[in-house]
């Protein structure tokens, strides 16, 4: 047996969070979502799982990338330092019942919910060379609701920018126990309303001052071998005004201080600080302190990774295991949703 924990028996809270397979990540992505979760494992009974079926959602056309995305997540999740010990980390599609609660929310949803979701309209809008109008498309933050309630998690873990996404799983959640009161215990909903729990979201910049983005082609990859962050890093833009190696120069407007905030020590910030303002020190000397924070961050990673990525088989072994136990705890809140439903055996 497969041992999961319920409500009753666990004194840790619950939380859930999944990631699309997109390709290999970089530095914002990481800082936004994985370094939270790597924190959030010592102190909750964590669920993390590879949003697979939602990049069908939009790349349903030309799949060929998303299993070797799908493999690249995985490998980043280990590599970050989930901890398949601490935490169950796990592929959607390979537990069944996210579709199956998704099927079943479909039946309870008014179209206005979902066609009202800013997303909906701003994505057709930015992806404009691929044919969103599809049911799937339009369904996704039902999909969404339906990977997050299944496990009945106390705590949702979001950036700020996030948090209305979390809305419509919770009021999602109130009508399914509007309609649908337990049959054993109509005094507790199936489905509790999950908080939001918010995590730090530094905004990023990239190597040219915008925000950190694969689509702007300006990221620090989380993959990146040294010699690349140093060359990159050598290249960021920095304040406009400083243009000679005597002007004084502002941190406040420029990129590299604002991921020195991020990356060095307090001590090394300040170094900064005090040699950009007085002109003691020229960027490339600030840059190479910033360099060198962050190939620290990025050491432990690129170890991880690189061992993972040597051992498939222990990878493999992880996510079947992960799939095993998603799916067993899935089926407990499964149980009761359908039997509510009318739909039990
Ligand atoms: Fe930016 Fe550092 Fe140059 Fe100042 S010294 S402008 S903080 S890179």
């Amino acid at each position: 047996g497969i041992r999961v924990s319920n409500t009753s028996s666990e004194l840790r809270k619950r939380v859930l969070s999944g990631m699309r397979p997109t390709g290999k990540l970089h530095l914002g992505n990481y800082m936004g979502a994985l370094y939270n979760w790597v924190r959030l494992q010592h102190e909750y009974e964590c669920y993390f799982f590879v949003a697979d079926w939602h990049a069908l959602t939009t790349d349903y056309a030309d799949p060929s990338k998303i299993k070797d995305n799908i493999q690249d997540v995985v490998l980043d999740f280990l590599a970050a330092g989930l901890d398949p010990e601490k935490s169950t980390l796990f592929i959607q599609s390979r537990v069944p019942a996210h579709a199956e609660l998704h099927l079943a929310f479909s039946m309870i949803t008014p179209l206005g919910w979902l066609e009202r979701v800013p997303t909906y309209k701003d994505q057709q809008e930015q992806l404009k060379e691929k044919d969103l109008a599809t049911y799937g498309f339009l369904g996704y933050p039902l999909l969404q609701s339906a990977d997050i309630l299944l496990y009945q998690p106390d705590f949702v873990p979001v950036g700020q920018d996030q948090v209305a996404h979390v809305e419509l799983t919770r009021e999602v959640a109130r009508r399914f126990n509007q309609f649908y009161p337990s049959k054993t215990n109509p005094e507790v909903p199936i489905l509790p309303e999950p908080k939001v729990l918010l995590t730090p979201s530094p905004k990023l910049p990239g190597l040219d001052g915008r925000k950190m983005s694969k689509s702007y082609g300006n990221t620090l990859g989380l993959s990146d071998p040294e010699p690349e962050i140093r060359k990159k890093i050598k290249g960021m833009v920095t304040d406009p005004a400083r243009i000679r190696r005597t002007d004084v120069g502002n941190p406040e407007v420029c990129p590299v201080f604002d991921l020195h905030k991020v990356f060095s020590s307090a001590e090394t910030q300040e170094k900064a600080r005090e040699g950009c303002t007085t002109a003691s020190i020229g960027c490339i000397e600030c840059k190479g302190w910033l360099a060198d924070a962050v190939v620290a961050e990025l050491r432990p990673i690129q170890e991880r990774r690189a061992y993972y990525e040597a051992n498939p088989a222990l990878v493999e072994e992880i996510i079947t295991t992960g799939n095993e136990k998603a799916a067993a705890r899935a089926a407990i809140t499964m149980r009761e949703v359908k039997t509510a439903m009318g739909l039990g055996e």
